[in-house]
């Protein structure tokens, strides 16, 4: 189905498209997501087509409130609720055991499924209308770089869909913090939003999953989130005539034109950094050059996730 595809902040138009099985690219603080029904298997075969996303890597589905959250799942207890009261609605997923409700297709056939409540108030608004929850993953095609504005998503994802809601450029810029329980043991499966450091005072120690142990983690590839244009994590400059871009952390580099540099955080602050890490990517990329070096940014709080991110743009793809 070839769409004329529109941008709008017209809820009641989003939803109807929702209702009728359709997708809609929706906002939230992370990154914008492409939405459908979560319980309609139909709504969700159309987000893996439209994405030519393989069927394995499973979806996050998106709740407006506690309760929509608790039909979806089996298992509930008192640090569940106390990650819920602290970060929700907020850039944290937990991944929960799943209640028959839930379609296989989301779960990529998983025992537990994805469940976040997003921090954007027209995405909140517009699951509250549908009456459903929405499985969403990020609103680009596979494997390429995560839309942060509306223009992004229109970019990757026009005529494949009818409706773009418009809710602005992303707050936080970097996809949820993923997190769950395993054997008793609370693991964080995606550095994102939130860190560590804020989960442990509410749930206690918290373990990394490093994603090379886990390739029973799907969704983890180590390539993700790229541009087409070669990327490598660290490294300089040889040459100014090279057709090289530059994603900085904070200041402009030695040896490349300004004009094929993008500073991160002028201001130095890694959230700014975060906020602006796709918009960068995206924009050093229509440059249209042979190569691009991204300098890392300090490892701390949500530099993490954008190192994880940063890491994942410049892995070879394979297969
Ligand atoms: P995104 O790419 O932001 O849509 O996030 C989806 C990622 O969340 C997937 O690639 C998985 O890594 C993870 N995920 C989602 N649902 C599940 C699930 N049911 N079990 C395990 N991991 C999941
Ligand atoms: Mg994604």
């Amino acid at each position: 189905m070839e769409w004329k595809t529109t941008i709008g902040t017209d809820l009641d138009q989003a939803a109807s498209w929702l209702r009728q099985g359709e997708l809609v690219a929706i906002p939230t603080e992370t990154v914008y997501g492409l939405a459908g029904n979560a319980l309609d298997e139909q709504a969700v075969v159309k987000i893996f087509e439209t994405k030519e996303r393989p069927l394995y890597n499973p979806l996050i589905i998106h709740v407006a409130h506690a309760e929509q959250a608790r039909s979806l799942v089996l298992d509930w207890d008192d640090q569940v609720q106390a990650l819920m009261d602290a970060f929700w609605p907020g850039p944290l997923t937990l991944l929960l055991e799943r209640s028959p409700a839930v379609p296989d297709l989301v779960c990529a056939g998983l025992s537990r499924v994805a469940l976040r409540m997003p921090d954007h108030p027209l995405t909140l608004d517009l699951i509250k209308r549908c009456d459903f929850p929405l499985a969403a993953p990020s609103a680009n095609l596979f494997g390429r770089i995560s839309p942060t504005t509306a223009a992004h998503v229109f970019s990757q994802l026009n005529h494949r869909i009818p409706y773009i809601l418009d809710g602005g450029p992303c707050r936080v810029g970097v996809e949820s913090t993923i997190v769950g329980k395993e054997a008793n043991e609370w693991k964080i499966y995606r550095a994102g939003g939130v860190t560590r450091a804020e989960l442990e005072p509410i749930i206690g120690k918290v373990k990394k999953v490093n994603p090379a142990d886990r390739p029973d983690a799907p969704g983890m590839l180590p390539w993700h989130y790229a541009p087409r244009t070669p990327l490598t994590l660290g490294g300089s400059a040889e040459n100014p005539a090279d057709r090289i871009g530059w994603l900085r952390f904070s200041s402009l580099g030695p040896g490349i034109p300004g004009e094929r540099q993008f500073v991160l955080a002028p201001d130095g602050d890694l959230h700014t950094a975060a906020r602006r890490l796709y918009a960068g990517l995206h924009e050093l990329d229509a440059l249209g050059l042979d190569q691009l070096i991204a300098e890392p940014v300090p490892n701390k709080g949500i530099g993490r996730a954008i190192n994880d991110r940063l890491k994942r743009a410049a892995a070879t793809r394979q297969g």
